[in-house]
């Protein structure tokens, strides 16, 4: 079976904690994690609430499949109205917190009201307790994690928690578990410091042992890990570049967005790049890369920890970040970075140490600081609204004193906080900030590469490249090459990547193995694992349901077709040169066929008969 069947409910409002009996028939229906979480959110929560209100829930979810040994199976999720968008919030993270709460034998725990003080929840098994985390406020993730630590004296015990920034209202707080892994977007930290939690420790024993059929799942996911050795992206390319091998092979094909989207092609990229990371630095002699990291049970280990040149002016006053510590990803070093115009390595490498201890999204983060660039640049804002920061395109020093900013809540840090849609509204400019439902675009400009477009437009949770990730086929050609520029076809490849990875999602398994893995890879791994039907086909009807169920989570909420759109700069401004130079997003010729095929109205509506066909 693979669930452990069993739900942990926390009324925070009551001081409560409450296990109660997962409900299989929906497991059957939504899987877990992702799809599960989301089930039970439609289900018990009214859309229209205020996200930052006690009506709104907090639930933390693994899939069945997490705390297996199948490869990457560590990854838990976090869903929630979000504070960021107003629209259905899922975060998945991984590092070791997920395989932990199973181990501990609970499949969910749903956090509901609000605690009338801070508080924490400790999960030791079926032991679970609120202890009180006043001393704890205040702090940043890092401190939580050193105290929470050495309270517990367990070197094995599993931490998420909150930094400073959620606790300060910043809308795009993330939930950092294991130091520097992040339930990162949709402000899912936010919505957790409304509630006054500050952190959920585990500790398991249990181990996942009640596979439905052990042989079998051990035969697929043996299968599964040599397909995952031999491919050339997840057995080479993630392992030595980490998700930042994307960095030269997206700016060379006109598809890296530069400076708040203004520009495609970045001619910084080489030194902020993955193969950069790895290069001695011209100061040190050392390189930015010191060791690689995985989560648990992933043999691909796309994980980065780095280390900031001692000398660097960003950190050489501060000896507490001469150590290493979780390096850069792709999507930080765009949005840090190349939408900045920054190509300094050490300076965003610093700041994305402090997205980890201070628990916020990098992406929303570097895109609303490149919006603010541009406002400032533009004339619009000057040095008194930025408390005193020169806010230029470019400038490392700018970026590291904008984010030391942040972190405080104070001045401009709190117009930032809000992310780039509030921001550009409140000077009159919503034109400038890059978002969709009011959540910032990821590394891939929508002109260059159409698909990717149509599923930011259309992503759940507003832009959002996990959630369809079409460059997998339109840059990297897996499962097979369309072209780039192309919008023909596109409807149908973005539902496809769109109901796939709704149901990896589920699983508890990370979405890089679909590199090398087709659903007929995983279904096998998820139906030795459960009980119940999960063939191929099986497997993407529960993605498409997924999605579905999602889109009348946000329909209720007051989304309509009018939200599947993106911003005139993507639809009006042609790319200026490159190999994409003279493109536009094709969105409109694209929408339609999506919504058709999708079996919605015209408008976008969910019909009822697509509801009945997946028993919505
Ligand atoms: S591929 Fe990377 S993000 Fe995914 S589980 Fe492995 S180390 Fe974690």
């Amino acid at each position: 079976m693979s669930w452990t069947r069993k739900i942990l409910r926390v009324n925070l409002s009551e001081g409560s904690c409450t296990p109660e009996a997962l409900n299989m028939e929906w497991a059957m229906q939504y899987l877990g994690q992702r799809g599960l979480s989301s089930k039970y959110l439609c289900e018990e929560v009214d859309p229209k609430c205020d996200a930052l209100g006690p009506e709104n829930k907090l639930i933390m979810s693994t899939g069945p499949l997490t705390g297996t040994m199948a490869s990457t199976a560590g990854r838990y999720s976090v869903t929630c109205k979000s504070p960021l968008t107003g629209a259905i919030a899922s975060s998945n993270s991984g590092g070791f917190l997920g395989a932990e709460m199973k181990f501990a034998g609970w499949d969910m725990v749903i956090f509901e009201g609000k605690s009338e003080k801070p508080v924490y929840l400790l999960i030791q098994d079926d032991k679970v307790e609120l202890r009180d985390a006043s001393g704890l406020w205040g702090k940043s993730a890092w401190e939580t994690d050193d105290i929470l630590h050495r309270t517990h004296q367990d070197p094995q015990i599993r931490i998420a928690c909150i930094g400073r920034t959620a606790e300060n209202g910043c809308l795009f707080a993330g939930i950092i578990n294991d130091r520097h892994r992040a339930a990162g977007r949709s402000g899912v930290g936010t919505v957790m410091a409304s509630k006054n939690l500050k952190a959920v420790v585990i500790r398991g024993t249990q181990g996942v042992g009640n596979l439905e059929d052990a042989k079998a799942f051990m035969d697929a996911v043996d299968a599964g890990k040599a397909i995952l050795a031999e491919n050339a992206v997840t057995g080479e390319g993630l392992p030595t570049y980490g998700t930042q091998v994307l960095m030269n092979v997206i700016n060379g094909v006109g598809g890296l967005p530069a400076r708040n989207m203004r520009d495609v092609g970045f001619e910084g990229a080489g030194n902020i790049s993955g193969e950069a990371m790895n290069e001695p630095r011209a100061s040190d002699g050392k390189p930015n890369l010191t060791t690689k990291a995985g989560c648990f049970s992933c043999t691909i280990a796309c994980g980065r920890i780095s280390t900031v040149d001692k000398t660097h002016f960003s950190v050489k006053d501060k000896p507490q970040y001469h150590g290493a510590s979780g390096g850069l990803e792709y999507e930080a070093a765009w949005a840090l970075g190349a939408d900045t115009g920054i190509d300094d390595l050490d300076a965003l490498t610093y700041v994305n140490f402090l997205c980890n201890e201070d628990g916020f999204d990098p992406i929303t983060f570097g895109s609303t600081v490149a919006a603010a660039m541009e406002l400032f640049e533009d004339g619009v804002i000057t040095t008194e609204d930025t408390d005193g920061i020169e806010l230029k395109f470019g400038s490392a020093e700018a970026l590291v004193a904008v984010t030391e900013l942040l972190v405080t809540g104070e001045g401009f840090a709190k117009i930032l906080g809000l992310g780039s849609k509030r921001m550009c509204e409140k000077y009159a400019k919503p034109e400038l900030s890059m978002t969709v439902k009011g959540q910032e675009f990821p590394a891939y400009d929508p002109r260059g590469i159409q698909g990717i477009g149509l599923n930011y437009a259309t992503s759940n949770r507003g832009a959002c490249h996990l959630r369809g990730y079409t460059v997998a086929s339109e840059i990297l050609g897996i499962p097979v090459k369309t072209e780039q520029t192309d919008s023909d076809g596109k409807p149908e490849l973005v539902k496809a990547f769109q109901d796939a990875t709704a149901l990896v999602d589920s699983a508890g398994l990370c979405l890089f193995t679909t590199f090398a893995w087709g659903m007929d890879n995983i279904a096998p791994q998820i139906d030795a694992a459960c009980e119940g039907d999960w063939s191929v086909e099986s497997c993407l009807e529960a993605g498409e349901r997924i999605w579905n169920m999602e889109r009348l989570f946000n329909q209720a909420a007051g989304f309509t077709a009018d939200d599947d759109k993106l911003p005139k700069r993507m639809l009006e401004e042609a790319i200026k040169s490159g190999p994409t130079k003279g493109q536009v997003s094709k969105l409109g010729d694209m929408l339609p066929k999506y919504y058709e095929i999708r079996g919605w109205t015209p408008q976008g509506v969910v019909t009822e008969e697509t509801r009945r066909r997946l028993s919505l």
